[in-house]
């Protein structure tokens, strides 16, 4: 075998899977088909510092562009919630930068990134998978295979996993704006039926009046933005006679992760496993720390000689430690999608006059929500709350 391990695609999931692998001492390569890893980026860059935490990185200057205290969310008609929690809660990091960080990281731990080459298919013998074809036509061979293609999910589709369901895949559009009058270090989110159904608009501070302003829906994000920017009573105030500097659009996913993280000597973690949080469509921390657990199991699974069995404990894992979280995160988000813009107001009226703000502020962690929603959900003041909002619950839904 050419290899011990062969990753597909240089974001963060596979960097870290690969990293994991090389530091017990396999020989793991990474394929890129782009020509520098990190670009083109597709995303807000915005990840919670107890995340971070969790994946033990210490970023070098120059990455983390800002950081925010907490997030003020509106209801469809302009009523607001702000949700802080006295420190500096989330980094705004260039996910250019970061993803280029990360492959440095890997190299070093003995990692081969190769960029510019796009695998195209797998080709079995026997049962299990043993190459990869490129699109030059050449084939590598390998031990096992973990694809980190993102939400494109082809490969994997390819192979016998499952993929990620077409309808959880919204499409995004993001701006980067300079010269924005904003509020102060606060993620501004905006919900509603006229402004992102489905989803929501968003404006993160990157300090000195720049600031990502983007918008997820089931459709039409780019058209909805700009109609947002000249109309929405606040998107409008906070950029007008702002800059557009560049523009970028991505998929966000808001469903579960796939139900079969294995199929024989592959393995599908990131976007391209779903393990993404349906209620803000941010995967870099948790597909981060599952593919993590995925090099590991890869690496104990190749000393003993690639068993099936052992790359199967990487399901299991992942399962006991975030499929509970991302279940209880992906139905708050099927709940909040039901709702009409009457029924939002409603709830964000509420959850400021319950005091209900106080249980996210006390427990909330912005991976992690599974905890704060569970405890949101038993509180007799949330089900006085969503007995007043039922009434707004989308019957077409
Ligand atoms: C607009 C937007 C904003 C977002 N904001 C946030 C946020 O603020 N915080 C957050 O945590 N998440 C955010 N996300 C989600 C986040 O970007 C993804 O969850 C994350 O990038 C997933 O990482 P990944 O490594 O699984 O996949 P990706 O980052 O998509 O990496 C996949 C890589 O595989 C490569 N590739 C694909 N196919 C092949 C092939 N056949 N051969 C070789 N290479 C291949 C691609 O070029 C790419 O480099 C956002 C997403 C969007 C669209």
């Amino acid at each position: 075998m050419d290899h011990d391990a062969i990753v597909i695609g240089a974001g963060p999931a596979g960097l870290f899977a690969a990293t994991e692998i090389a530091k017990r001492g396999f020989h793991v390569r990474v394929l890129e088909e782009h020509e520098r890893v990190g670009e083109p980026d597709h995303c807000a860059g915005l990840l919670s510092r107890s995340g971070l935490a969790r994946l033990g990185l210490r970023m070098p200057e120059g990455i983390i562009q800002n950081t925010v205290s907490g997030a003020r969310i509106y209801s469809p008609s302009g009523n607001s919630v702000t949700i802080e929690r006295g420190e500096r809660e989330a980094c705004v990091i260039d996910r250019r930068r970061f993803d280029a960080w990360l492959a440095d990281r890997a190299i070093d731990l003995g990692v081969d990134v190769t960029t510019n080459v796009k695998a195209t298919g797998f080709t079995r013998e026997g049962s299990l998978v043993r190459t990869i074809r490129l699109k030059d036509k050449n084939e590598l061979r390998s031990r096992c295979f973990i694809v980190a293609e993102g939400s494109r999910c082809r490969l994997s589709g390819s192979v016998g996993l499952p993929t990620v369901e077409k309808s959880s895949m919204y499409p995004a559009f993001q701006y980067e704006v300079s010269g924005a009058d904003l509020e102060g270090d606060m993620v501004e989110m905006f919900y509603g039926r006229n402004v992102a159904p489905g989803f929501f608009a968003w404006i993160i501070p990157l300090g000195e009046n720049r600031a990502r302003v983007g918008l997820a829906a089931r459709n039409k994000s780019r058209t909805r933005l700009d109609a947002l920017i000249v109309h929405h009573k606040i998107l409008a105030r906070r950029l007008e006679g702002a800059k557009i500097d560049r523009s970028l659009g991505g998929i966000v996913l808001v469903g579960m992760p796939i139900a079969k993280l294995t199929h024989q000597n592959v393995l599908a973690v990131g976007d391209t496993a779903g393990i993404v949080k349906a209620t803000t469509g941010g995967g870099v921390i948790l597909g981060g720390i599952t593919a993590r657990i995925a090099g590991k199991t890869v690496a104990e699974a190749l000393s003993q000689d690639a068993k099936v069995a052992s790359i199967k404990q990487y399901e299991k894992q992942c399962k006991s430690m975030v499929f509970n979280e991302l279940r209880a995160m992906y139905l708050t988000q099927r709940a909040l999608s039901s709702l009409s813009d009457k029924g939002l107001d409603s709830i964000i009226k509420d959850a400021a006059v319950l005091g209900l703000l106080d249980v996210v502020k006390s427990d909330g962690d912005m991976d992690l929500q599974g905890k704060v929603i569970k405890r949101l959900v038993t509180d007799p003041r949330m089900i006085l709350m969503g007995l007043r909002a039922i009434r707004y619950i989308n019957p077409f839904l």
